[in-house]
């Protein structure tokens, strides 16, 4: 198979024809379809992030067709159409059997492995690590099976690929995590990917108003086209005064979609009293933010992580694909742009400046 390799932080991503093991006991072997091309890989090949193992197949957004099942495989056979999940759920610990299965405490021993501790890819007999479980930049993944989630057949499987992270983390930003309710005001910080399927999100619970904040004027038009009822670029105009300014008494909800301090004090600084700030975005490896604890009492601000849009997946991805059948989940609109797994170095080029509402690789 072949696979789009990272081997050092800051260099380019190398094409290379890999070594891949059949499935082993709950793994399942899959043909990529697509793979959407998501900012934590960025990060990764960056160098943002510390703790990435090397050399590996990056991508935790993508979907795709079972093409073997390893042993003890229940409920997948080769031929389903799967969405792929960086969350593998145990199904069985705490918060898996509470309904929080994206806190599922069953993890891979190391970074970069399968559950057993080894990876199934290798090139020139030396281990490819496995990025998010799933590794989705390659023409064929081996994920653990918890990690796919089958769907319907009729769901175009290059935009199912899209709510395996970015569409699941912003809607569920929304509807799961901060149960926004029709009429609350909300602000969404950075409107890349994910933020701006919190502005859809926002758009699907009837928020009102729904307030798109970037630097780049490109991306806050993208917002408007997915539901944002106000712009305001942070480069130019205070994003706390416009967000004042505008609901009047601050945001209900404060969605911070984008890994920067200076961002996440804002986003504090804009709520309303009784607002909820809610952080997705994943800041370089070590950041620390600091902010007025007195506000948490005397105005009882709430701050909340939220990972994976609090997604119950075996539940949400399927009522994503549903929402999206039912034209009530744009999907398309988000896809600015395809590549083929060649130019994925285009690809995270476009990512960097700002052209692209999602880039998708297909196969
Ligand atoms: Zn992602
Ligand atoms: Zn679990």
């Amino acid at each position: 198979m072949i696979a789009s390799v990272l081997h050092e932080p800051g260099k380019p991503l190398e094409v290379e024809d890999i070594d891949l093991q059949a499935p082993q006991e709950d793994e399942v072997l899959v043909q990529m379809t697509a793979s959407g091309v998501c900012h934590s890989c960025l990060h990764a090949a960056d160098g943002s992030w510390t703790w990435v193992p090397m050399p590996i197949v990056l991508g935790d957004e993508g979907a795709g067709v079972v093409e073997e099942v390893g042993p003890g495989v229940r409920g997948l056979k080769p031929g389903d159409h799967v969405i792929l999940s960086w969350a593998p759920a145990c199904g069985q610990c705490h918060y898996c059997s509470t309904g929080r299965s994206q806190l599922c405490i069953r993890t891979v021993p190391k970074r970069g492995a399968l559950f057993d501790g080894t990876t199934r890819m290798s090139l020139n007999g030396k281990p490819v690590h496995h990025y998010g479980n799933v590794a989705t930049y390659a023409s064929h993944s081996v994920v653990p099976a918890s990690c796919a989630i089958p769907i319907r057949a009729d769901m175009p499987l290059d935009k199912a690929a899209l709510i395996g992270c970015s569409v699941m983390t912003g809607v569920g930003a929304v509807l799961n995590t901060a149960q926004v309710p029709p009429g609350a005001s909300m602000a969404v910080f950075g409107v890349g990917g994910i933020g701006l399927n919190c502005i859809q999100g926002g758009a699907l619970v009837a928020a009102n108003p729904i307030i798109a904040v970037d630097v780049l004027d490109d991306k806050l038009d993208y917002a408007r086209s997915l539901g944002a009822t106000h712009t305001i670029n942070a480069s130019k105009d205070d994003p706390v005064e416009a967000i004042k300014d505008i609901t009047g008494r601050g945001a209900d909800y404060a969605f911070i979609a984008v890994g920067v301090a200076k961002t996440i004090t804002q986003a504090w600084d804009c709520l309303a009293p009784a607002g909820t700030a809610v952080m997705i975005g994943l800041p370089p490896t070590g950041s620390t933010v600091t902010f007025d604890t007195g506000q948490l009492q005397s105005d009882e601000k709430v701050f909340r992580g939220c990972k994976y849009g609090s997604a119950r997946i075996r539940d949400d991805f399927p009522r994503m694909v549903e929402l999206y059948m039912a034209d009530k989940l744009k999907i398309d609109e988000l896809i600015s742009r395809r590549f083929a797994l060649e130019e994925a170095n285009e690809a995270f080029r476009a990512l960097a400046d700002g052209e692209l509402a999602r880039g998708l690789i297909v196969f």
